[in-house]
Protein backbone atom coordinates (compact mmCIF):
# COMPACT_ATOMS: atom_id res chain seq x y z
CA UNK A 1 0.00 0.00 0.00
CA UNK A 2 1.42 3.63 -0.72
CA UNK A 3 1.97 5.87 1.67
CA UNK A 4 -0.97 7.78 -0.52
CA UNK A 5 -3.68 5.16 -0.01
CA UNK A 6 -2.37 4.86 3.73
CA UNK A 7 -3.27 8.22 4.07
CA UNK A 8 -6.50 7.71 3.08
CA UNK A 9 -7.56 4.56 4.88
CA UNK A 10 -6.46 6.29 8.17
CA UNK A 11 -7.95 9.50 7.38
CA UNK A 12 -11.03 7.82 6.01
CA UNK A 13 -12.35 5.70 8.76
CA UNK A 14 -16.13 5.40 7.74
CA UNK A 15 -16.98 4.30 3.78
CA UNK A 16 -19.34 6.26 2.29
CA UNK A 17 -22.21 4.20 3.07
CA UNK A 18 -21.71 4.11 6.61
CA UNK A 19 -23.94 6.10 8.76
CA UNK A 20 -23.01 9.98 9.83
CA UNK A 21 -21.32 10.29 13.21
CA UNK A 22 -23.88 13.34 14.03
CA UNK A 23 -27.43 13.00 14.33
CA UNK A 24 -29.78 15.89 14.94
CA UNK A 25 -33.72 16.37 15.48
CA UNK A 26 -35.15 19.83 15.89
CA UNK A 27 -32.21 22.04 14.62
CA UNK A 28 -34.57 25.19 14.09
CA UNK A 29 -35.66 24.60 17.71
CA UNK A 30 -36.85 27.80 19.86
CA UNK A 31 -36.02 26.16 23.24
CA UNK A 32 -32.79 27.64 25.13
CA UNK A 33 -32.38 24.22 26.23
CA UNK A 34 -29.66 22.47 23.82
CA UNK A 35 -29.86 18.73 24.24
CA UNK A 36 -26.29 16.80 23.39
CA UNK A 37 -26.38 12.72 23.92
CA UNK A 38 -22.36 11.68 23.74
CA UNK A 39 -23.34 7.94 23.94
CA UNK A 40 -26.45 7.65 21.70
CA UNK A 41 -25.89 5.14 19.65
CA UNK A 42 -23.44 1.90 19.51
CA UNK A 43 -22.45 1.67 15.28
CA UNK A 44 -18.94 0.42 15.14
CA UNK A 45 -17.04 1.45 11.57
CA UNK A 46 -16.96 -1.37 9.32
CA UNK A 47 -13.30 -1.25 9.09
CA UNK A 48 -13.15 -1.96 12.76
CA UNK A 49 -15.21 -5.16 12.90
CA UNK A 50 -16.64 -5.76 16.15
CA UNK A 51 -13.75 -4.62 18.09
CA UNK A 52 -13.20 -8.44 19.22
CA UNK A 53 -15.92 -8.64 21.36
CA UNK A 54 -18.88 -10.58 21.48
CA UNK A 55 -22.73 -9.14 20.19
CA UNK A 56 -24.13 -9.48 24.08
CA UNK A 57 -21.21 -7.66 25.32
CA UNK A 58 -21.97 -4.89 22.31
CA UNK A 59 -25.23 -4.81 23.45
CA UNK A 60 -24.70 -3.69 27.32
CA UNK A 61 -23.99 -0.80 29.04
CA UNK A 62 -20.52 -0.54 27.94
CA UNK A 63 -20.75 -0.27 24.61
CA UNK A 64 -23.71 3.21 25.11
CA UNK A 65 -25.93 4.64 27.32
CA UNK A 66 -29.03 2.19 27.29
CA UNK A 67 -32.47 3.75 26.62
CA UNK A 68 -31.63 7.26 26.15
CA UNK A 69 -32.02 7.72 22.78
CA UNK A 70 -35.75 7.27 22.98
CA UNK A 71 -35.86 9.97 25.41
CA UNK A 72 -33.53 12.16 24.25
CA UNK A 73 -35.99 12.26 21.00
CA UNK A 74 -39.30 12.59 23.04
CA UNK A 75 -37.69 15.03 25.56
CA UNK A 76 -36.81 17.55 22.15
CA UNK A 77 -39.70 16.94 20.67
CA UNK A 78 -41.99 17.94 23.41
CA UNK A 79 -39.82 20.74 24.70
CA UNK A 80 -38.89 21.88 21.05
CA UNK A 81 -35.36 21.53 21.73
CA UNK A 82 -32.55 21.28 19.46
CA UNK A 83 -30.85 17.57 19.90
CA UNK A 84 -27.46 17.02 18.43
CA UNK A 85 -26.70 13.24 19.05
CA UNK A 86 -23.61 10.81 18.38
CA UNK A 87 -23.90 7.51 16.74
CA UNK A 88 -20.80 5.41 17.28
CA UNK A 89 -19.98 2.76 20.12
CA UNK A 90 -18.13 4.77 23.39
CA UNK A 91 -15.94 1.96 22.75
CA UNK A 92 -14.99 2.87 19.00
CA UNK A 93 -14.04 6.66 21.16
CA UNK A 94 -15.74 8.24 23.77
CA UNK A 95 -17.40 11.43 23.11
CA UNK A 96 -17.57 12.64 26.68
CA UNK A 97 -13.61 11.52 27.33
CA UNK A 98 -10.34 14.23 26.76
CA UNK A 99 -8.91 12.28 23.51
CA UNK A 100 -5.66 12.60 25.98
CA UNK A 101 -6.90 10.15 28.99
CA UNK A 102 -6.85 6.39 28.17
CA UNK A 103 -10.17 5.36 28.35
CA UNK A 104 -10.94 7.86 25.35
CA UNK A 105 -10.51 4.87 23.46
CA UNK A 106 -10.85 1.93 26.59
CA UNK A 107 -8.77 -1.01 26.56
CA UNK A 108 -11.15 -2.38 29.28
CA UNK A 109 -14.27 -1.21 29.99
CA UNK A 110 -16.09 -2.59 33.33
CA UNK A 111 -15.05 -5.91 33.10
CA UNK A 112 -14.93 -6.62 29.30
CA UNK A 113 -11.37 -6.42 27.42
CA UNK A 114 -11.60 -5.22 24.07
CA UNK A 115 -9.16 -6.45 22.24
CA UNK A 116 -9.60 -4.00 18.93
CA UNK A 117 -8.63 -1.09 21.12
CA UNK A 118 -5.18 -3.09 22.30
CA UNK A 119 -2.14 -1.72 20.66
CA UNK A 120 -4.07 0.96 18.64
CA UNK A 121 -1.19 3.12 17.15
CA UNK A 122 -1.40 6.78 17.39
CA UNK A 123 -2.45 7.56 13.72
CA UNK A 124 -5.09 4.77 14.01
CA UNK A 125 -6.54 6.70 17.49
CA UNK A 126 -6.51 9.74 15.34
CA UNK A 127 -8.31 8.41 12.78
CA UNK A 128 -11.54 7.75 14.78
CA UNK A 129 -11.20 11.04 16.57
CA UNK A 130 -11.30 12.80 13.27
CA UNK A 131 -13.98 10.34 11.91
CA UNK A 132 -16.14 10.36 14.88
CA UNK A 133 -15.25 12.71 17.84
CA UNK A 134 -14.21 15.83 16.30
CA UNK A 135 -17.39 16.33 13.68
CA UNK A 136 -19.80 15.45 16.81
CA UNK A 137 -18.19 18.53 19.14
CA UNK A 138 -17.45 20.52 15.92
CA UNK A 139 -21.03 20.50 15.56
CA UNK A 140 -21.92 21.47 18.72
CA UNK A 141 -19.37 24.24 19.03
CA UNK A 142 -21.06 25.45 15.50
CA UNK A 143 -24.19 25.49 16.95
CA UNK A 144 -23.57 26.97 20.11
CA UNK A 145 -21.97 29.98 18.82
CA UNK A 146 -24.19 30.73 16.14
CA UNK A 147 -27.03 30.38 19.12
CA UNK A 148 -24.76 33.16 20.91
CA UNK A 149 -24.01 35.59 17.64
CA UNK A 150 -27.94 35.86 17.38
CA UNK A 151 -28.38 36.44 21.18
CA UNK A 152 -30.34 33.26 21.48
CA UNK A 153 -30.46 31.94 24.97
CA UNK A 154 -28.60 28.44 25.19
CA UNK A 155 -28.86 26.27 29.02
CA UNK A 156 -26.62 22.77 27.55
CA UNK A 157 -28.26 20.00 28.69
CA UNK A 158 -26.24 16.46 28.42
CA UNK A 159 -28.14 13.40 28.44
CA UNK A 160 -27.08 10.06 30.01
CA UNK A 161 -28.03 7.12 31.25
CA UNK A 162 -26.16 4.50 33.74
CA UNK A 163 -26.18 0.88 34.69
CA UNK A 164 -28.49 -0.22 37.76
CA UNK A 165 -25.25 -2.27 38.72
CA UNK A 166 -21.80 -1.92 38.07
CA UNK A 167 -19.22 -4.07 39.03
CA UNK A 168 -21.29 -5.74 41.28
CA UNK A 169 -22.57 -2.81 43.50
CA UNK A 170 -26.21 -1.71 42.70
CA UNK A 171 -27.39 2.01 42.50
CA UNK A 172 -30.20 3.59 44.41
CA UNK A 173 -30.77 6.25 42.30
CA UNK A 174 -33.45 6.59 39.67
CA UNK A 175 -31.25 9.91 38.24
CA UNK A 176 -28.63 11.75 39.02
CA UNK A 177 -27.83 15.73 38.71
CA UNK A 178 -24.21 15.79 37.00
CA UNK A 179 -22.51 19.42 37.94
CA UNK A 180 -19.21 21.18 38.48
CA UNK A 181 -18.70 24.66 37.79
CA UNK A 182 -22.31 25.82 36.90
CA UNK A 183 -24.36 27.11 40.09
CA UNK A 184 -27.55 28.31 38.27
CA UNK A 185 -28.95 24.65 36.66
CA UNK A 186 -28.06 22.21 38.77
CA UNK A 187 -29.56 23.36 42.45
CA UNK A 188 -33.10 24.35 40.25
CA UNK A 189 -32.91 20.95 38.90
CA UNK A 190 -32.14 18.91 42.08
CA UNK A 191 -35.16 21.09 43.60
CA UNK A 192 -37.56 20.19 40.84
CA UNK A 193 -36.40 16.31 40.84
CA UNK A 194 -36.59 15.98 44.45
CA UNK A 195 -40.21 17.53 44.62
CA UNK A 196 -40.79 14.69 42.72
CA UNK A 197 -41.96 12.06 45.37
CA UNK A 198 -41.47 8.95 44.02
CA UNK A 199 -37.56 9.92 43.01
CA UNK A 200 -34.41 8.74 44.72
CA UNK A 201 -32.27 11.74 43.01
CA UNK A 202 -28.53 11.86 43.39
CA UNK A 203 -26.47 14.90 43.80
CA UNK A 204 -23.41 14.67 41.25
CA UNK A 205 -24.19 10.76 42.09
CA UNK A 206 -23.22 7.84 40.40
CA UNK A 207 -20.99 9.99 38.97
CA UNK A 208 -19.31 13.62 39.12
CA UNK A 209 -18.55 16.01 36.31
CA UNK A 210 -14.23 16.63 36.20
CA UNK A 211 -12.10 18.07 33.47
CA UNK A 212 -10.13 14.04 33.04
CA UNK A 213 -13.21 12.45 33.22
CA UNK A 214 -16.06 14.85 30.84
CA UNK A 215 -15.53 16.57 27.25
CA UNK A 216 -18.91 17.87 27.00
CA UNK A 217 -19.70 19.79 29.82
CA UNK A 218 -16.73 21.35 30.55
CA UNK A 219 -15.53 21.99 27.24
CA UNK A 220 -18.89 23.43 25.73
CA UNK A 221 -20.94 24.00 28.91
CA UNK A 222 -18.20 25.33 30.97
CA UNK A 223 -15.46 27.59 29.04
CA UNK A 224 -18.14 29.57 27.54
CA UNK A 225 -19.87 29.89 31.09
CA UNK A 226 -23.54 28.43 29.68
CA UNK A 227 -25.67 27.70 32.35
CA UNK A 228 -25.50 23.61 31.87
CA UNK A 229 -26.14 20.43 33.71
CA UNK A 230 -25.95 16.41 32.88
CA UNK A 231 -28.59 14.11 33.69
CA UNK A 232 -28.47 10.32 34.05
CA UNK A 233 -31.42 8.15 33.87
CA UNK A 234 -30.97 4.26 35.79
CA UNK A 235 -31.35 2.78 32.45
CA UNK A 236 -33.63 -0.27 33.74
CA UNK A 237 -36.55 2.23 33.97
CA UNK A 238 -35.62 3.72 30.54
CA UNK A 239 -35.08 0.25 28.96
CA UNK A 240 -38.40 0.23 26.83
CA UNK A 241 -40.74 2.90 24.94
CA UNK A 242 -43.00 3.32 27.75
CA UNK A 243 -40.70 3.90 30.23
CA UNK A 244 -39.04 6.63 27.51
CA UNK A 245 -42.15 8.38 27.06
CA UNK A 246 -42.50 8.54 30.70
CA UNK A 247 -39.07 9.98 31.35
CA UNK A 248 -39.35 12.67 28.65
CA UNK A 249 -42.60 13.59 29.74
CA UNK A 250 -41.74 14.24 33.20
CA UNK A 251 -38.64 16.11 32.46
CA UNK A 252 -40.18 18.01 29.69
CA UNK A 253 -42.48 18.76 32.63
CA UNK A 254 -39.67 20.11 34.98
CA UNK A 255 -37.56 21.86 32.20
CA UNK A 256 -40.70 23.79 31.54
CA UNK A 257 -40.74 24.88 34.92
CA UNK A 258 -36.88 25.36 35.03
CA UNK A 259 -37.59 27.39 32.04
CA UNK A 260 -39.45 29.78 33.49
CA UNK A 261 -37.60 30.34 36.70
CA UNK A 262 -34.50 31.29 34.32
CA UNK A 263 -36.40 33.65 32.93
CA UNK A 264 -37.67 35.08 36.28
CA UNK A 265 -34.38 35.44 37.27
CA UNK A 266 -33.21 36.87 33.76
CA UNK A 267 -30.38 34.48 33.68
CA UNK A 268 -31.75 33.58 29.68
ZN1 LIG B 1 -23.21 8.46 28.89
Amino acid sequence: MSALQDNNATSALLGNDEVAPVHEDNAAAGSPFLLTCDHYGRAIPRMLGDLGVSESELARHIAWDIGIAGVAHALSKQLDAHLIAQRYSRLVIDCNRPPRVASSIPRISEATPIPGNENIDAEAAQARRQSIFDPYHRRIAEVIERRMRLKIPTVLVSLHSFTPVYAGVARPWHIGVLHHRDTRLPPLLLELLRAEPDLVVGDNEPYSVSDDTDYTIPIHGEKRRLINAAVEIRQDLIADQAGQRQWAERLSRIFAGIETSLRAQRLI
